[in-house]
């Protein structure tokens, strides 16, 4: 019986200050939730072959596949702001896959057991956070959002204590690397500039080949990763995703979004949204989001400060000038990311008035942000009294206008509006009872939901049901959910 499983890994032969070796904890009575079939597949991995109790045991990280080398790393991150050490307290990375097309995966256990950096943690996670990840990482994806994927879930047989005892789990996570802006800022910050001409080195030979031989790899690196993250900033602000969480620590070089604790998906309009309950400040609202992006950068910048000149001072001069590039390029970004979602092609000097005179109307009526872009597509679930209302229309008319400037047939511009606005993303609600179902061991919601989700952009008939925005008054709170 052949998996398919080809590891070649990279990460843990770098030196002890990178990772530590350790084996993920075994659990008492591993019990398989859900394995990611399609997922596998792209993997080149068959697991068709292998029974229920066998593949319990592989995703739980009690038998360990040839090949693996797991270990625990190390990063750093700012936490609301506030510097910290943190790295894998409850996470192993078992290994480098390699596919057949030669792309390389991390392949990591999260909720695995204690490593030397769980500090006061247990090293585990709850089943309803792992599930939680697995609907929106996947979801992300199939909304065409760079993100880490969830192979697997398993519960473990065994509780954990948090305010409440709950069901432990271990989820199977794959990205195409773990290496975050916090472990450019744990090798920073341990002053060696050798070891983090490695993290570089090894970074550029991952991630970015493409500047290999730059004679300024390190300001080319910025420059990319601000590509990058304005990218998926841009995403996110275009389904009203909410990360929560946007610690330095939980932003990757890759460019894929990682780490779903308390994020959420935005139904009513309002720029100042926020989920998570510790999030008190509003500091990862939906609006701070390009803020906070920028933000992170600036610490990245400050990690490679020693690598981009000698001269320090003209580095920071440099990194500065760099980092205050992100505006004028996320604005741009931003203006033609709403632009597709109108339908709109070309550039006309009153577009930015357009698309901010909607969202204003959005937010003083409250009206849910994927619905009324399915409104203007004529693919609302139902008829909404919201619309009948002067100033929309007004709006609708100057809209029409600037449609009809368009050097595109309507069909192409109704084409690049359904591309860019899901009808589908994870209501609240229905996250919350999928979640609260398989907590009862029923998993039909979960499973329906995660099979709707994977095709956010077509509607069907049994998809009317979960395009309906939460209908609950209360505020939806979120929670770090460990
Ligand atoms: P997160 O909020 O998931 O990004 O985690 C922040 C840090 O806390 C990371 O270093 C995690 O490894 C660590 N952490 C979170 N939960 C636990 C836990 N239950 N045990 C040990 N470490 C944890
Ligand atoms: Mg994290």
């Amino acid at each position: 019986m052949t998996i398919g499983w080809h590891f070649n890994n990279t990460y843990s032969k770098l030196s002890d200050t990178f990772r530590e070796e350790i084996k993920p904890i075994p659990v008492n009575n591993p019990d398989l939730v859900i394995l990611n079939e399609s997922l596998a597949s792209e993997l080149n991995l068959d697991f068709s072959k292998i029974d229920k109790q066998e593949l319990s045991k592989i995703f739980s990280g009690n038998t360990l596949p040839i090949g693996s080398n797991s270990i625990a790393q190390a990063y750093a991150g700012h936490q609301f702001g506030h510097f910290t050490m943190l790295g894998d307290g409850r996470a192993v990375l078992i290994g480098e896959h390699t596919t057949k097309s030669n792309k390389r995966y991390d392949i990591q256990f999260k909720g695995s057991g204690k490593t030397a950096f769980s500090r006061n943690g247990d090293g585990r996670a709850a089943l309803g956070p792992m599930l939680r990840e697995y609907i929106i990482s996947e979801a992300m994806n199939s909304l065409k959002i760079p993100t880490t994927r969830s192979l697997a879930v398993v519960k473990t047989g065994e509780n954990i204590q948090r305010e409440e005892i709950l069901q432990g789990a271990v989820l199977t996570r794959v990205a195409s690397s773990h290496i975050r802006v916090g472990t450019f800022q744990y090798i920073a910050a341990r002053q060696k500039k050798d070891e983090l001409k490695t993290l570089l080195d090894y970074t550029i030979d991952r991630h970015y080949p493409e500047i290999k031989n730059s004679s300024s790899q390190a300001l080319d690196l910025l420059n990319l990763l601000i590509e990058k993250q304005s990218n998926l900033v841009v995403n996110w602000m275009r389904v009203g995703f909410i990360h929560g969480v946007m610690n330095t620590d939980n932003m990757t070089i890759s460019g894929e979004t990682i780490d779903y604790g308390p994020c959420a998906f935005m139904d009513t309009y309002d720029p100042k949204t926020v989920f998570s309950s510790i999030d008190q400040m509003g500091r990862y609202a939906y609006c701070n989001q390009p803020v906070i992006t920028k933000w992170n950068l600036a610490r990245f910048a400050e990690c490679l400060v020693p690598l981009i000149d000698k001269d320090q001072d003209k580095a920071v001069k440099i990194a500065t000038e760099t980092i205050n590039s992100f505006e004028k390029k996320y604005e741009e970004k931003w203006i033609n990311m709403m632009r597709d979602k109108l339908g709109l092609f070309g550039l006309d000097d009153k577009d930015k008035f357009l698309i901010l005179d909607l969202l204003t109307w959005m937010h003083e009526k409250k009206a849910d942000y994927t619905n009324t872009f399915c409104h203007l597509m004529n693919l609302a679930p139902k008829k909404d009294e919201l619309f009948n209302d002067n100033n929309f229309n007004n709006w609708k008319k100057r809209w029409e206008e600037r449609l009809s400037k368009n050097d595109a047939s309507p069909k192409k511009c109704l084409e690049l509006m359904k591309n860019n606005n899901p009808l589908i993303i994870p209501r609240n609600q229905k996250v919350e009872e999928a979640l609260e179902a398989a907590e009862k061991n029923n998993l039909k919601p979960f499973n329906n939901l995660v099979e709707i989700l994977k095709n956010p952009y077509i509607q069907k008939d049994d998809t009317l049901d979960y395009q309906i925005p939460s209908n609950s008054d209360k505020k939806y709170q979120t929670f770090c959910g460990t």
